[in-house]
């Protein structure tokens, strides 16, 4: 077997090699599976985005090579920040929140400032992410995972990315971008998503249904 992920993100590509590394399939990225495309993800849910493009990735393999799409699976993921204060934005648009080219240290200081005056569990806020794969034959499986905190009071942490250094983990009493990697992917929504997946998909190869 054959899985492939539709993302261009090497940190992505990383955390998926681990977390799929026990299942008997060989992982590629999208571009090692020789697809360059992009696809348009004009769902209104994480859920729908990871499908949509899930299936698309795998259409433009079976167009490639029919024999070796009998083999593959297409995962995709989406995924982003709720904050409930701002009525669960930026949500499925938190890639282009604020701007697609603004930097995150501004849009973090603007979604702090938004929160000016929200105290303790006003300040709620959550990581998800869906994942979808698409098996031969057309079937779809997906798994959501995702982490609660707050939105802090300041910007902390180097490491992580996108939104980690004012997500705050009361459980820590640090930001998501305070803590090691190791220590994220334990407790992720990715991770978690990924790792939901990888039990999804090893039922599946044992059962025989791909
Ligand atoms: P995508 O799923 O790669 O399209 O990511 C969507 C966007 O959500 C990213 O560009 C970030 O803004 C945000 N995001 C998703 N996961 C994380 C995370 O683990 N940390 C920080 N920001 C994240």
């Amino acid at each position: 077997m054959r899985i492939v992920f539709a993302t261009g993100n090497k940190d992505k590509m990383r955390e998926i090699r681990e977390i799929l590394g026990g299942l008997d399939a060989e992982i590629l990225s999208m571009k090692e599976a020789g697809v360059f495309e992009d696809v348009v993800e004009d769902g209104t849910t994480f859920a729908e985005n990871a499908a949509i493009k899930a299936s698309a990735i795998y259409k433009l393999l079976e167009e490639k090579d029919p024999d070796m799409a009998g083999q593959t699976v297409v995962l995709a993921d989406d995924s982003g920040l709720e904050v409930d204060y701002l009525g669960g934005e930026p949500g499925i648009y938190s890639a282009r929140y604020l701007g697609k080219d603004t930097p995150y240290s501004e849009k973090n200081r603007i979604i702090i400032e938004r929160l000016a005056g929200a105290e303790g569990e006003e300040r709620s806020a959550r990581f998800v992410c869906a994942i979808a794969a698409c098996l031969p034959g057309g079937k779809m499986l997906s798994t959501i995972g995702k982490m609660e905190g707050r939105i802090g009071f300041e910007i902390a942490g180097e490491n992580g990315f996108g939104y980690d250094p004012i997500f705050f983990l009361p459980e820590y009493g640090k930001t998501s971008a305070e803590i090691s990697p190791e220590e994220k992917n334990a407790i992720s929504h990715r991770g978690k998503a990924l790792r939901e997946m990888a039990g999804l998909l090893e039922e599946a190869f044992k059962g025989g249904n791909i």
